[in-house]
């Protein structure tokens, strides 16, 4: 039929909980350890200053801010919270009480700028935000009401510190009445085409999730493994992973508010780290750059979220022979991972894929021209199926359309094929998206912000491959007639306006635009141009 589908025998561990009115907290806060267990278990560490917070203060902040955030704020069931933060010990309390209410999640990366943010909270119907002090001047003419994350100087704002040492636990917080059929979280993708959207994750989706991610990442708080956490917690790698998964799984996770090369190796040896959920950068990173530190500690390093080369990934195990590392892939879209590398022995082996399904996955590879699915080692889009697969996009039954099959397949953008054991091989992108140090750049956003400016007539915007970031953003501009605009020029035009992740960093200019006659442009035809440019010079 040429549907594939995970090769791991179903057992109990992969059983999804399909009670309908569990949520998503009330499921992760089932799995905290037992009380006489939570006093002592640390659940997180702040890597820079030390502070530790055991399972049962964890219970206790989320459930005073829910109570805070229910009767203080009057936030109710399917009201949007918008949450711009770089991670923090606060960051999980913030979202399994948001969660707890029934009020529906929205995040993004602190690191985007002012338009971008407002377009996300208008997108979104965000009702309140909660915002890391030193971004909350991006949020001032949203109108939003806003929240600071942490206690300030500034005697007129709130913060959910306070929030949480206030609230009356005597206040009763009614039940929410959910279902797992509500929305629990919108993330941000630009998915196979144009600008951002917002993704539908319901309470089934993380529920499903972290099921399996316990199960495939066999994680078990008896390993004692101490988990190192700077991947973004508003992207859903980090909010699936570290968030909401680990804490459900009852181990303990060190968090970086935001990645720094020195500050990892430090945080690994002095809180003897064990796992690393990371992004090929960083492994690359570690491979080049980590002679002098003792790192005797790793037992785990995972890949995910762009393509791991295989020389990357030889070389690091060449590195830490005794470090085990294991790829994935996986997507906003399908609320993160859809394959894995279950041993380290099959890792080792098949350098450059990412895995076979996780269970409960089915999987097609289907001729992009033709619409059939392929048989193993031929190349095609990847379509998935699973009880994760988000619900569609916010408000745009359209793009929803044109992502998810009438049948449930979502078509991933990814060009794949599997091998005759089910072992999964990315090969490129099919979709417009850029990854840029793992963080998604959509070439539709910085297209628009080109045009414009007064001298760019046309413009087109695709991603060259660099070692260190994966890929780069470069533009093709054509400029209008006698505008003697410069690289340099159009570069800054672009940086003022954007997130600095999403800065396009080189440019070509063009006299048209290749486009196909319904007028899309040919980008693959520019990824070329760019590649001979390069061997030409
Ligand atoms: P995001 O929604 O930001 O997680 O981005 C998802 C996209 O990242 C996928 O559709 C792929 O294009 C890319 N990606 C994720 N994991 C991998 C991987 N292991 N290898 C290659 N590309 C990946």
């Amino acid at each position: 039929t040429g549907v594939y589908s995970s090769l791991i025998k179903l057992g109990a561990q992969h059983r999804v909980p399909t009670r309908p009115d569990l949520d998503t907290a009330t499921f992760v806060l089932s799995q905290f350890p037992s009380p006489d267990c939570a006093e002592s278990r640390v659940a997180l560490i702040d890597s820079a200053t030390g502070r530790r917070v055991t399972y049962a203060e964890l219970r206790r902040s989320i459930r005073m801010l829910a109570t805070g955030l229910y009767h203080g704020l009057g936030i109710r069931k399917g009201d949007a919270v918008f949450l711009l933060a770089p991670n923090s010990l606060l960051y999980p309390t913030i979202c399994l009480a948001v969660l707890s209410i029934g009020a529906v999640l929205t995040t993004a990366n602190p690191l985007n700028t002012q338009s971008e943010i407002s377009k996300q909270v208008d997108d979104s119907g965000a009702k309140v935000a909660i915002s890391a002090p030193e971004e909350l001047h991006k949020l001032l003419q949203t109108g939003v009401p806003t929240l600071l994350t942490h206690r300030t100087c500034d005697e007129n704002s709130l913060s959910i510190e306070e929030l949480i040492d206030c609230s009356d636990p005597a206040l009763e917080l009614p039940p929410a009445q959910m279902s797992q059929s509500d929305t629990a979280a919108i993330l941000y993708s630009s998915g196979t085409t144009g600008t951002s959207k917002g993704v539908i994750l319901t309470h089934a989706k993380f529920i499903a999730m972290m099921t399996l991610l316990k199960w495939s990442v066999d994680i078990t708080s008896s390993n004692n493994d101490v988990f190192l956490c700077f991947l973004p917690m508003f992207h859903v790698y980090g909010l699936a992973f570290f968030a909401l998964g680990l804490l459900h799984s009852g181990t303990t996770t060190v968090v970086m508010p935001r990645f720094d090369f020195k500050a990892m190796l430090d945080a690994i040896q002095a809180y003897q780290v064990s796992n690393i959920p990371a992004v090929p950068p960083v492994i690359l990173g570690l491979v080049k750059n980590s002679s002098s530190c003792d790192l005797s500690s790793l037992r785990r390093v995972g890949s995910g979220a762009a393509p791991l080369s295989k020389e990357v990934a030889e070389g690091f195990r060449e590195k830490f022979p005794w470090v085990e590392l294991r790829t994935g892939y996986g997507l906003t879209e399908s609320c993160g991972a859809a394959t894995y590398f279950v041993t380290d022995e099959q890792a080792k082996a098949l350098a450059g894929s990412s895995g076979r399904l996780l269970p409960r996955f089915c999987a097609k590879v289907v001729d992009t021209e033709t619409g059939l699915a392929l048989p193993p080692n031929r190349e095609g889009e990847l379509w998935l199926k699973s009880p994760t697969v988000m619900k569609g996009y916010l408000g745009n039954a359209e793009a929803t359309a044109a992502t998810i099959t009438s049948d449930g397949w979502l078509r991933t953008g990814d060009l794949c094929y599997f091998d005759e054991d089910g072992f999964l091989y990315i090969v490129d992108r099919i979709k417009e998206l850029i990854k840029h140090n793992g963080y998604q750049v959509a070439p539709a956003e910085l297209e628009a912000i080109l045009l414009s400016h007064p001298s760019v007539l046309d413009a087109a915007v695709i991603p060259v491959e660099d070692e260190a970031a994966g890929q780069i953003p470069m533009a093709y501009v054509v400029r209008a007639a006698g505008s003697e605009l410069t690289q340099q020029e159009v570069i800054q035009f672009v940086a003022g306006q954007v997130a600095p992740y999403k800065k396009v960093r080189k440019v070509g200019f063009i006299n048209a635009i290749p486009r196909s006659t319904a007028g899309k442009i040919l980008r693959k035809q520019l990824v070329l141009l760019s590649q001979q440019e390069v061997i030409s010079r």
